[in-house]
């Protein structure tokens, strides 16, 4: 926990520990504090044993994170964003093994760009479903359609860069294109 409290210290925000969360509006007693506490208490139905859950995991980590940009380093968004643009324009398939690829490219991407930021949407204005709503779902189904809904919803409100952030995965995918056919 004490991660999150330091970034938004470093990011110059001020954390509310009372009523909604500030950033997402999800509807809680202690704010942000609720918000990261209860986050994994919405996917409790999923089965992580179970390979096809796993894309809702993905998910649900790049809705929230992107919900919450002011408690991570800049360039999580570049992260989150990027994947949700793989995974939801791009029809990609998404496992473990692919985030660390994408952190790799990113880390040398971000080596000539020390002024790129993403355009972040204002807080309360950052999708409509929040991690508390998947908490209504009574079926594991019902919760992945949410968490679909979700980072619909969260990516959408991100549009302002989804150029930029369809040029790196543009970038990813190449570079994974090349490498699996260089390792023939
Ligand atoms: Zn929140």
């Amino acid at each position: 926990m004490q991660d999150f409290i330091d970034q938004a210290k470093k990011n110059g925000v001020t954390l509310l520990d009372k009523g909604r969360c500030q950033f997402c509006g999800a509807n809680y007693q202690k704010g942000i504090f609720d918000c990261m506490d209860n986050y994994n208490n919405g996917l409790q139905l999923l089965d992580f044993n179970n390979s096809e859950h796993h894309i809702s995991r993905f998910l649900s980590v790049d809705a929230h994170a992107l919900q919450h940009p002011e408690i991570h380093g800049r360039w999580s968004n570049h992260f989150h964003l990027t994947r949700l643009n793989l995974i939801i324009d791009k029809k990609q398939t998404w496992d473990y093994k692919k985030s660390p690829l994408l952190s790799d490219y990113l880390n040398d991407y971000k080596q000539n760009r020390p002024n790129e930021f993403l355009a972040v949407p204002e807080p309360l204005d950052r999708g409509k479903i929040t991690a508390k709503d998947l908490t209504k779902a009574t079926t594991a189904d019902e919760c992945i359609e949410l968490i679909k809904k979700w980072a619909d919803s969260v990516y959408q409100a991100w549009t302002a860069n989804h150029l930029l952030v369809s040029q790196i995965a543009d970038g990813f995918i190449e570079r994974c294109y090349v490498r699996k056919t260089t390792n023939r």
